[in-house]
């Protein structure tokens, strides 16, 4: 018996997708379609498709004998057969297909053109939890609460009622403001000036995208005592995955003075995405105790290559410490070839350490349950 095979059973078990988003319940175009699986808000080049590239290879090839068409069918007729068969079908055969534990759903990403929480929930057959997005909230209190003055009460009661039922807050400071930025708490007063002006040239601009620094640190100081409170984790979103980004300053080594802060005050901090920080988050996850971390999104981009990724991700990671997320978005493909290439790439970086005799069968099996559920339960409340 080969490795591969003493490993196969292990390697089903199911997953806790600790970070994902809602799919959609529309029956999608070719050109809807793969602009759902593009990291740009820019159309493909001229003349060019989505389906050129590794990503695109693996919905051809994995994703087609799901909808009972050839392993890498031409795009043209993938995109046909799944209008034929209606996006609630394709969606439920995806989601049921990724043998997945549960799911913890980000609800703060273009929330009304995806399946709710309750709604994931019923098309996965598993449960479904919610986090909640810090910034989201602030964007949603801004538009109703009027003034300046009003804004610190009200934005603190409405995350505080958010997170009610939530199994953690997510923070996407990195991409409205880089990590590099002061990261110590802004005074009330600072606070209530920054929203006067957020609020004066929203009204105008009519769009309430936050983006101020003062309010985002307001948010991350907030969020960080509702975490404490609640015992669940802060998620903050690293690197790759969304496209505006200045990557290099996303880096989240410059995070380190508001993660040693959440550390003293006990609140785990979970890395998403990572990418191409991987080996950073990983060294994160050594050094501080509070600190988690994930490859999601970047296996389904890599596809043939994300099993090298994730052996980055593990050079040095603590087992105890790395988690399992598909950040999927918008197509349900993306969960079940997250979960596919995160069991196919995690069983060949373990074949490899047994091959060579770094560890036993039965390590690789722990290491196993621990990144593929364990991790999870340890830090998420998923049982109240
Ligand atoms: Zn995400």
């Amino acid at each position: 018996m080969t490795h591969t095979d003493a490993l196969a059973g292990a390697i089903a078990t199911p997953l806790i997708d600790h970070h994902c988003h809602g799919v959609s319940p529309a029956d999608l175009d070719f050109k809807r379609f793969q602009a759902l699986f593009s990291e740009s808000y820019r159309p493909p080049a001229p003349g060019t498709t989505e389906f050129q590239k590794p990503l695109g290879l693996a919905i051809r090839r994995f994703c087609a004998p799901v909808l009972d068409l050839e392993p890498s069918c031409p795009a043209e007729a993938y995109v046909e057969r799944r209008l034929a068969l209606g996006a609630a079908e394709v969606n439920r055969r995806f989601l049921r297909g990724s043998g997945l534990d549960s799911l913890l759903v980000d609800t703060g990403l273009r929330s009304s053109e995806i399946l709710d929480v309750p709604g994931m929930a019923e098309s996965a057959g598993r449960p479904a939890r919610e986090v909640v997005r810090i910034e989201a909230v602030a964007e949603e209190v801004a538009q109703s609460c009027g003034s300046g003055a009003a804004f610190p009460r009200a934005f603190a009661d409405r995350l505080a009622e958010r997170a009610q039922g939530a199994v953690g807050l997510k923070t996407i400071v990195a991409y409205r403001c880089t990590f590099k930025i002061d990261q110590t708490a802004p005074s009330e007063a600072e606070v209530v000036e920054a929203a006067d002006r957020w609020f004066a040239a929203a009204s105008f601009a009519g769009k309430w995208r936050l983006e101020d620094p003062t309010i985002v640190r307001h948010g991350l100081w907030l969020g960080g005592e509702l975490c404490r409170q609640r015992k669940f984790p802060m998620q903050v979103h690293v690197g790759f995955g969304d496209p505006d980004v200045y990557m290099h300053a996303c880096d989240p080594t410059h995070f380190t003075d508001f993660i040693a802060a959440m550390e003293k005050w006990e609140v785990a901090i979970t890395l998403l995405h990572n990418y191409p920080f991987q080996r950073e988050a990983a060294w994160l996850s050594e050094v501080f105790q509070n600190v988690y971390y994930d490859v999601g999104v970047i296996l389904n981009y890599a596809a043939p290559m994300s099993r090298d990724i994730l052996g980055e991700a593990l050079e040095m990671g603590k087992f105890s410490k790395f988690l399992y997320s598909s950040d999927a978005f918008g197509l349900s493909e993306l969960y079940y070839l997250g979960a596919l290439l995160f069991r196919r790439g995690l069983q060949q970086v373990l074949d490899r350490w047994l091959e060579e005799d770094f560890c036993s069968l039965k390590d690789a099996e722990e290491l196993i349950r621990l990144v593929a559920y364990e991790n999870a339960r340890r830090i998420y409340p998923l049982n109240t």
